[in-house]
């Protein structure tokens, strides 16, 4: 059975990963001209989704690449003391077993996992897409036309194939409040394992570094009254909007919005979106990780959610012996009630982590002493009262799909 799968990511190489190990001929086409090794930002992976990396034999690659964070130290806008948080302490709240480790890092491990089995097209995209009564016939930006029997879109919350199939983003994407921005900058702080910050009514802002980065990056997360009117190509006024938002505020952030914004090499803006479908599979194509389901970049744990997907759907599609007609329903049941969690703690944590008012801020920094004086157990109890669902990773139970299955026997591929 040959599939394509377009982006090269985390939720691509996944699911070519398994979708070759159970006997289809995977390939995966990637807009970006070469695997992108910038960084990127900081994802986490919690316990479904590191024990899935453990069955790909992957855990020790991803170990030797986490970012090392062990410490965060906020201060807030009215100048007191920093405080400070033990990362593992916090994490051990929320998950028995998490790793932070930069996107680019884990795309770069996923990719040399594949690359040997699977075909990568880089620098391509999908043109348009005609699905047959036995497959679909892509035609591609560059190379030649070819048909698949199934394509599936990991390409992101700004899929192509989504907007292919389903039509235009703002159809299924709902802003939850808030904004974010990440840039690069040079280490000028000395961030190795600690994260630091300020944070503010409405406005935050950290600054970390990483065990394996030259650089550092700078996070930018704001809530602003209403939706904000700007081009995604906008570059300029983008830097407009974000100076004039953290106007005002102290610490590092003049001298980051001033010198290092001027001069950042990578700048991201874009408003916290989530994506609600109902579903996100038509006839011979489905959608797999932040293309069909992203609860809000930063606020969702959608990297885990991304991982998971993709070894559900291979996982059905090898139980149904090809059969996407049978194994596109069966994935979406399976992964539907993870989804829809993490939509609900996605807009809960926009809100906890960007206060909109002072009780709330005071509220997140008691939540903070809270973690550091408590016994783990103790505060998981706690931090459980007070919001629903912050262990929401590790309560997901995923389906053990066994490893001699194969796709389809009859395969084409
Ligand atoms: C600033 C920021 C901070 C984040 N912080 C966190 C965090 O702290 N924790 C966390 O878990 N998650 C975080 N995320 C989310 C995380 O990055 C995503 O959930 C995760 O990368 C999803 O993986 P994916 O493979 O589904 O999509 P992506 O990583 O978005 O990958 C999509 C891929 O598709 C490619 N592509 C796009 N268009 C096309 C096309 N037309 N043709 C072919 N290829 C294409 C892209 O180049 C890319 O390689 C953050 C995201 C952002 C933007």
């Amino acid at each position: 059975m040959r599939i394509l799968i377009s982006g090269a990511s985390v939720a691509g190489p996944v699911l070519a990963y398994w979708l070759n190990s159970y006997g289809s001929a995977v390939t995966v086409v990637e807009r970006a001209p070469a695997l992108r090794k910038a960084g990127g930002h900081a994802v986490d992976l919690f316990r479904p989704a590191m024990d899935i990396i453990d069955k790909m034999g992957l855990i020790e690659p991803v170990q030797a690449r986490k970012t090392g964070t062990e410490w965060l130290s906020f201060r807030t806008e009215n100048g007191d003391r920093p405080h400070g948080l033990e990362v593992g302490k916090l994490m051990s709240v929320v998950s028995d077993r998490h790793v932070e480790i930069m996107r680019d890092d884990l795309g770069e491990i996923l990719y040399e996992a594949t690359r040997h089995d699977v075909e990568y097209l880089f620098g391509d995209s999908i043109a348009a897409m005609a699905e047959t009564a036995d497959g679909v016939d892509v035609t591609f930006e560059r190379g030649p036309a070819r048909r698949f029997d199934l394509v599936i879109g990991a390409d992101g919350l700004h899929s192509n194939v989504r907007r292919l199939v389903f039509g235009e983003e703002s159809r299924f994407s709902t802003w939850i409040g808030a904004y974010l921005a990440v840039m690069s900058i040079p280490n000028y702080l000395g961030l190795r394992d600690r994260m630091d910050g300020i944070t503010g009514v409405n406005r935050m802002v950290g600054v970390y570094g990483g065990a394996h980065m030259d650089d550092a990056r700078a996070v930018f997360m704001f809530r602003p009254a209403a939706e904000l009117d700007y081009h995604y190509r906008d570059v300029d006024r983008q830097k407009e909007l974000l100076r004039r938002q953290f106007a005002g505020m102290g610490w590092e952030v003049p001298r980051l919005l001033g010198e290092e914004l001027e001069r950042a090499s990578t700048f991201y803006f874009d408003s916290v979106t989530q994506l609600r479908m109902d579903t996100w599979s038509r006839g011979r194509v489905s959608l797999v990780g932040d293309a069909g389901y992203c609860p809000g970049p930063a606020v969702g744990g959608s990297t885990s959610l991304a991982v998971v997907g993709a070894y559900v759907l291979a996982g059905e599609l090898a139980e149904a012996r090809g059969d996407h007609t049978r194994a596109f329903p069966a994935y979406e049941r399976e992964i539907g009630d993870y989804v829809r969690r993490s939509r609900t703690f996605a807009v809960g944590a926009a809100k906890r982590l960007i206060p909109d008012t002072r009780l709330g801020l005071w509220g997140l920094i008691q939540g903070v002493r809270l973690v550091n004086h408590v016994p783990t157990p103790i505060a998981r109890a706690l931090v459980g009262l007070g919001g629903r669902g912050v262990r929401l990773h590790d309560e997901v139970a995923v389906k053990d799909y066994p490893r001699g299955s194969v796709v389809r026997t009859d395969a084409t591929g």
